[in-house]
């Protein structure tokens, strides 16, 4: 493997291997395991690395949306080999998590193994309101057209027709908001954020309250792919950091950032940095909490390029729900889906790796924890 693995199974056998080069450095090392209850061939894998006096504690983790794991694996692979070298082990305590869903990233998908999408799973005190995102059934048409894929030709002809119908009676504002937010009412349309906990989402609140019961300050970096420009990759704030984008662009020494609202980025209900939050403010007060998420874009942001990834979503949902009418079709729609989260350019990839060791370096200087 270079940077990016060519499937979980890879990916997995590398992190394992790869964090014995922290054994030595920290006084303990704990990796742990969780392994799926339906899919005994699938795990969540995670390496706590504990310091003499728990003061910091950096947490990377990766593939909350399985395909946009490729991606975080290189992000852990560049964490692990060039900064976790420069933390002090006297102080500084590590929490690495190798995929949050792998059967997403086994089957190159967002969602997990029960169709959920992860990152709208994290609801404050487990309120899954029904009742939020209702703009989500005017478009429904649109993006859950319930029945098999077809050819790609009537596809796309079939997609910009739905959509201009979209745009003309709600108008785009309403269409993103609704396709984005997230939604507890529709198990089959896409974002749909569950009516529960999700097997890897009390696994992950499990690991923060531990993380905040026995840490002051955590720096908190989840890795994400998809959406902003192609050739930048944006910092994510979630809405209750302290810091405005503005004041973390000078705080990190880094270009782009992003507040997850709708005037910044899009809204979000269910966010996993939001609930790290709230789960701070509810329960450890005290704990200094800064969260980021690593967004790299690919399509790029441009009106069309917003309708391409909107499409590439909506074919690959429609596939795994109805299937394909042949099996180009099929192969079409799952290659236009790793474009949009896994771009096999090498250009791109080359930036996507200058860009995170770019923000760690910023971020882990600005909270002291490496030399400037
Ligand atoms: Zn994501």
């Amino acid at each position: 493997m270079d940077y990016f693995p060519a499937s979980y199974a890879e990916s997995r056998a590398w992190f394992l291997q790869n964090i014995e080069r922290l054994r030595a450095k920290w006084p303990v090392f704990q990796p742990g395991q969780h392994t799926l209850s339906n899919h005994p061939d699938l795990s969540i894998d995670w390496l706590w690395a504990e310091p003499h006096k728990k003061e910091h504690l950096v947490l990377v983790s990766t593939a909350q949306h399985g395909i946009e794991g490729y991606v975080g694996t290189a992000m852990l692979k560049i964490f692990i080999e060039e900064f976790a070298p420069l933390l002090d082990p006297e102080t500084t305590g590590l929490l690495l998590v190798h995929t949050i869903n792998p059967w997403g990233m086994q089957h190159n998908c967002k969602v997990n193994e029960n169709g959920v999408d992860l990152n709208r799973n994290f609801d404050f005190d487990e309120k899954f309101d029904p009742a939020i995102n209702p703009e989500f059934r005017q478009i429904d048409y649109l993006i859950t057209p319930g029945r098999p894929v077809r050819h790609p030709a009537w596809e796309t002809i079939s997609f910009w027709g739905r959509v201009l119908r979209a745009l003309v009676s709600s108008g785009q504002a309403v269409v993103s908001r609704a396709a984005l937010l997230g939604q507890h009412h529709t198990p089959e349309g896409f974002f749909y954020g569950g009516t529960k906990f999700e097997e890897s989402t009390e696994l992950l609140i499990g690991l923060y309250r531990q993380a905040l019961e026995e840490y002051p300050s955590l720096i908190q970096t989840d890795i994400h792919t998809g959406y902003g420009p192609r050739y930048q990759m944006s910092i994510l704030l979630p809405p209750p950091d302290p810091l405005s984008s503005a004041q973390a662009r000078e705080k990190y020494g880094y270009p782009l950032v992003q507040t997850i609202n709708p005037q910044e980025f899009y809204a979000i209900s269910g966010d996993m940095g939001e609930y790290t939050y709230r789960l701070r403010d509810a329960h450890f007060p005290r704990r200094q909490l800064s969260s980021t998420g690593f967004e790299f874009g690919t399509f790029g942001e441009s009106l069309l390029a917003r309708i391409r990834s909107l499409k590439a979503m909506t074919l690959e949902n429609q596939l795994r729900r109805h299937g394909a009418s042949s099996e180009s079709a099929a192969a079409a729609v799952r290659h236009e889906f790793r474009e949009l989260y896994y771009p096999a350019e090498p250009r791109w990839r080359q930036k996507a790796l200058a860009d995170g060791r770019q923000a760690f370096k910023g971020i882990l200087s600005a909270h002291h924890l490496i030399g400037g």
